[in-house]
């Protein structure tokens, strides 16, 4: 099977830089008003990539993101890409309860609907941290009018994973008006590994997630999900003092080079958006 023949799914989280997981040891969400944002223009170049590769991909927005730059929601729909929900405060899912959760993501998709005058129907969980203490997350997601989610990484990691959850599309608790698709694992020497983008991917040299990504495609015959976000292009955004070690490689590793591999990775790939990979059949 050649790669032409699978369309894989580009994703591409809206976030500041100040919400990353990994700088949450440093700030904190009533700071978030009174930092530098950098979101706008990442996300302007995220979509001159977009556009440069003839690529339409999903926007997972979040709430907070939306509600300030208005105008950016509506580029990114008038350029063809599927906008979907990021949720709101980018508060992980297992540290909220359902009917805050609830409130959460019902306001996210009433924001985004009302700015970009389309309907949302995808959702990514901040971190994806939807896992085993969270299986109520999906029917509060259905209930509340979604159709898929991409939130579960089937992983061990320190910050997310839910390693019994299946490697690619299933339906949460058997319900069929709803799906999950798990971000992109490839199985090596009888493990799960991640390879959906992120941190792996600009630690990493490029040929490893190409091979990676190849491998899903030609062995498990299976669309690739890959993700990033508009901070991962930034090498000029500010620097948080006093990050532990762990959190400063994560975060500020090969800014510089990401542009570059993810200009790459579109040509070396078919991609398109998520929900026509969910609902046409082809996912
Ligand atoms: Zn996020």
């Amino acid at each position: 099977m050649t790669d032409a023949k699978i369309v894989n799914a580009m994703t591409i989280d809206i976030e500041d830089y100040f919400h990353a997981q990994a700088l949450s040891s440093r700030i904190s969400p009533e700071q978030w008003d009174s930092l530098p944002c950098r979101v706008e223009a990442n996300t302007e170049r995220a979509l001159q990539m977009f556009s440069d590769a003839k690529v339409e991909a999903t926007f997972f927005v979040l709430g907070w993101v939306a509600q300030r730059y208005p105008d950016l929601i509506r580029r990114i729909v008038d350029q063809g890409h599927e906008l979907a929900s990021h949720g709101w405060s980018h508060t992980r899912v297992d540290r909220q309860d359902p009917e805050t959760f609830r409130a959460d993501i019902r306001k996210s998709k009433a924001t985004l609907e009302q700015i970009g005058g389309v309907e949302i129907r995808g959702y990514r969980a901040a971190t994806f941290s939807i896992g085993a203490r969270t299986p109520w997350a999906f029917d509060v997601l259905a209930e509340e009018g979604y159709g898929y989610s991409s939130s579960v990484y089937p992983v061990r990691h320190d910050y997310y994973g839910m390693p019994e959850a299946p490697r690619f599309t299933f339906n949460p608790g058997g319900r069929q008006d709803f799906t999950e698709h798990p971000m992109t694992t490839v199985r090596l020497a009888g493990q799960t590994l991640p390879c959906s983008g992120g941190g792996y991917f600009r630690l990493l040299p490029y040929w490893v997630s190409r091979w990676a990504l190849r491998r899903v495609n030609r062995l498990d015959g299976q669309a690739c999900i890959f993700y990033f976000h508009p901070w991962e292009i930034d090498a000029g955004q500010p620097r948080v003092e006093g990050l532990p070690l762990k959190s400063r490689i994560r975060h500020y590793t090969n800014l510089s080079s990401m542009e570059a591999r993810i200009r790459r990775l579109l040509e070396d790939f078919s991609w398109d958006r998520m929900d026509r990979l969910v609902f046409d059949g082809a996912g």
